[in-house]
């Protein structure tokens, strides 16, 4: 038998249509009877209906061209009830020939869809979510062909971008076009502090400017050379050429696989065929494997959901041609990423910036640190989070739980202004404390030292009222830069830090590039492990022009003044001398040319690679002070990547096998009597600058944020009784001794 033919292909009127009719006047209910019999008509279909989604999450029957307009906001279909059900919840189409004997089916009685078996729905998306279901229906039993398909999802997606952006939202009353009920996510916190604002998305989708092609030719051509150009950008990263940013080899290797799939352009190309202006396009396939591959369990599938979505926004940024222009920011903007990579988050306008959400990431990745140094709150793993929240979203970053209110009620945000207050008025208690030495209840002096790493720190260390820097992270300067600051640059930097500092000793690390630090402008090879890999002094050591020019630049800088420089995961020895040498090579440098040398001339080693850990009693002499980064010390002590999430809090710090380490380096450090001060997360932390103190550590640099509650802990602590309890705590057997650590501070009566 022929069948009716239904194809809509070059009936682009049809679009248009719809269009006029919902833009034309009249009551929201009369504009949508009518688009539904424009799509019957159109696609010689006897049944068009239109669901919509209710706040609840239930589809309603909004308009019906061929079924009991008494049905019409009286059925209802929950998620995964029935075909239309059925379509919602897996975000993808249905065609069936007999649509009755799908086991789905719920026969309604009051639509009189008794003798309609040909079925086909498609849903609305939006952002990945299904804001509606678009079914056709006809009488004979059969099968609508892949063009119709494709041809009902094209008139859906003009059908929800129209419905979401003309001003029958507001008219549609219940209907959730975006998600705006108040949604509470769970995750982790990565910075400490509150924060209320607005949702800005850090890639946020381009939205298509206009939808309908007028020119399909031009439009087929413009993808063409998006696509072809998209093909070269990836396969140009892949070979190296401009470094391969943060994306790993393999997500490089799969995007350049989605880049050249057949099965992806030609989705797009049909879009534009149909229609479509290659944006809207793009926007259409991008949705409907959001849809599709949201629903997937198997984490890789979503992983590769991820991966298409990057694909599209590169995509859609070759079409609309604006390369990386940073985002200006709202007031009180609260960023939102899937993850972010350190130079990403510096990248924004601070001043604006109140906090940061992440689905993915972890605490001891350098975009947690950056956001700890730069005091903005961030809560990362927050599973779901981009699907559910829209730019402008009031949104509160709870960092002292490791929540994130979406939508907040008023009540929550009355309790989170009350917090917020609270939290101010403790701060002015810490700003009391400004000036008091840290001595513990038992007469030690514990210095407190801040770790900064860009200018913008320099106004923190006077209100922290820090005893000076102890960590000065170079490599910020060089992550923020465009391209690789020159000598001028560095040594302005390093000039100011030492004004700002004045009296107070910085001590300035060399650049600690590689692992998740890289430059953007700086070819990087890839490696299997970068953390384990060529990074920080082994860098320097292999480049040392680069070094050298740093070098020069802090001796310049200290026109005559003390200097203090510390290298980067020394894991030898060798190393040290190695890296030692080229300081006492460019003094001598210096000299040569009548230059003042540093008064007095400090040189440190960190200590990361826990090799250093046998090898103390030949690195301390060599050494005028080193400094203990927990941070890479315990990656590498317990084999577990900082930058991965399933592993990187899978161990504790505090635990024995941390603590002894510490405990080694510590006292080889007093025996031989080597400055030593820990400069890793955990000194910023109470409790664990509390174990670290009662370990016999005195020095303790932190994000400036640490400095008052650290303070606070010291002048309550009772340093012998706490060395004692920790002594005992640090010989049993437990993997973790948290637990024994907390109720101990508690018996010590400790401020934490
Ligand atoms: C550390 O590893 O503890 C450290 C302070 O250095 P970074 O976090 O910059 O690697
Ligand atoms: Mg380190």
């Amino acid at each position: 038998m022929a069948m009716p033919s239904v194809a809509i292909r070059g009936q682009r009127s049809l679009l248009r249509q719809i269009r006029e009719a919902l833009a034309s006047g009249g009551p929201a209910q009369t504009r949508l009877d009518t688009v539904v019999r424009i799509i019957a008509r159109s696609m010689v279909a006897e049944v068009c209906s239109l669901y919509m989604r209710r706040e609840r999450g239930d589809m309603e029957l909004f308009a019906t061209e061929g079924l009991d307009p008494g049905a019409v906001h009286v059925t209802r279909m929950k998620p995964g009830e029935g075909l239309v059900g059925e379509i919602m919840r897996l975000g993808r189409p249905l065609n069936l020939s007999d649509a009755p004997n799908h086991p789905a089916f719920s026969y309604r009685p009051e639509t009189g869809e008794d003798p309609f078996h040909a079925f086909m729905g498609v849903p609305l998306l939006r952002g990945g979510r299904a804001i509606g279901v678009l079914v056709v229906q006809n009488r004979t039993e059969r099968g609508y062909t892949d063009d119709e398909v494709e041809d009902l999802q094209i008139v859906a997606m003009v059908l929800a971008e129209m419905v979401a952006g003309s001003e029958l939202e507001g008219e549609l009353k219940g209907v959730e076009i975006a998600p705006h009920r108040p949604e509470r996510l769970i995750g982790s916190k990565f910075a400490d502090g509150l924060a209320l604002g607005v949702a800005v998305l850090h890639e946020p989708p381009v939205a298509p400017s206009q939808l309908l092609a007028e020119d399909v030719v031009a439009e087929e051509e413009k993808l063409k050379t998006a696509i072809a150009g998209l093909q070269a950008q990836i396969d140009t990263m892949l070979e190296g050429q401009h470094g391969l940013v943060e994306a790993s080899y393999e997500v490089l290797e799969t995007y350049r696989m989605f880049a050249h799939d057949r099965g992806w352009n030609r989705s797009l190309e049909d879009a534009v065929r149909n229609g479509l202006t290659a944006e809207a396009a793009v926007e259409r396939v991008r949705s409907e494997h959001r849809a599709r591959l949201g629903q997937a369990r198997d984490p890789y599938l979503r992983e590769r959901l991820h991966d298409f979505e990057d694909l599209a926004d590169r995509l859609l940024r070759h079409l609309s041609g604006d390369g990386h222009a940073p985002r200006e920011l709202p007031q009180d903007a609260i960023l939102i990423a899937r993850n972010l990579g350190p130079a990403d988050l510096l990248e924004y306008d601070r001043t604006k910036l109140r906090g940061l959400l992440l689905e993915e990431g972890s605490s001891a990745s350098h975009a947690a640190i950056v956001a700890r140094a730069l005091d903005i709150p961030c809560v990362g793993r927050l599973t779901g989070l981009r699907d559910r929240v829209s730019e402008g979203d009031p949104v509160i970053v709870d960092a002292e739980t490791g929540e994130a209110y979406l939508r907040p009620r008023p009540d929550v945000v009355k309790a989170l202004q009350a917090r917020l207050e609270v939290r101010l008025q403790r701060r002015a208690e810490f700003a009391k404390l400004r000036d008091t030495p840290a001595f513990t209840r038992d007469g030690a002096k514990i210095t407190l030292l801040m770790n900064a790493g860009l200018d913008v720190d320099l106004d923190i260390l006077e209100e922290t009222g820090a005893e000076g820097i102890g960590l000065f992270r170079t490599e910020f300067q060089f992550m923020v830069a465009e391209e690789m600051p020159r000598f001028n640059a560095q040594a302005a930097l390093y000039g100011r830090v030492m004004d700002a500092a004045g009296d107070r000793a910085v001590t300035f690390r060399t650049l600690d590039l590689g692992g998740d630090k890289v430059l953007p402008y700086m070819e990087a090879e890839r490696e299997e492990n970068p953390a384990l890999g060529w990074r920080a002094i082994r860098m320097g050591l292999d480049r040392p022009a680069l070094l050298r020019l740093q070098l020069r630049a802090l001796i310049a800088a200290a026109r005559g003044r003390p200097l203090r420089i510390m290298f980067p995961l020394v894991a030898s020895v060798d190393e040290f001398r190695a890296a030692r040498a080229l300081v006492d090579h460019e003094v001598a440098w210096a000299q040569r040319r009548g230059r003042p040398a540093p008064s007095r001339l400090d040189v440190g080693a960190m200590i990361e690679a826990p090799s250093l850990i046998w090898h103390l009693d030949a690195l301390l002499p060599m050494t005028d002070f080193v400094s203990v980064g927990t941070n890479d010390l315990m990656q590498y002590l317990f084999a577990a990547d900082r930058g991965n999430p399933r592993v990187a809090d899978r161990y504790d710090f505090l635990s024995p096998p941390a603590l002894r380490a510490l405990e080694t380096i510590q006292k080889a450090c007093e025996e031989t009597g080597t400055p030593v001060s820990v400069c890793g997360e955990m000194a910023g932390r109470p409790l664990e600058a509390f174990v670290l103190v009662a370990l016999g550590f005195d020095r303790l640099s932190m994000p400036p944020a640490g400095i008052g509650p650290v303070k606070q802990m010291v002048l309550s602590c009772d340093r012998e009784a706490a060395r004692r309890g920790v002594q005992t705590l640090i010989r049993g057997s437990a993997g973790t001794i948290r637990n024994e650590i907390e109720t101990l501070a508690r018996k010590l009566y400790l401020a934490i």
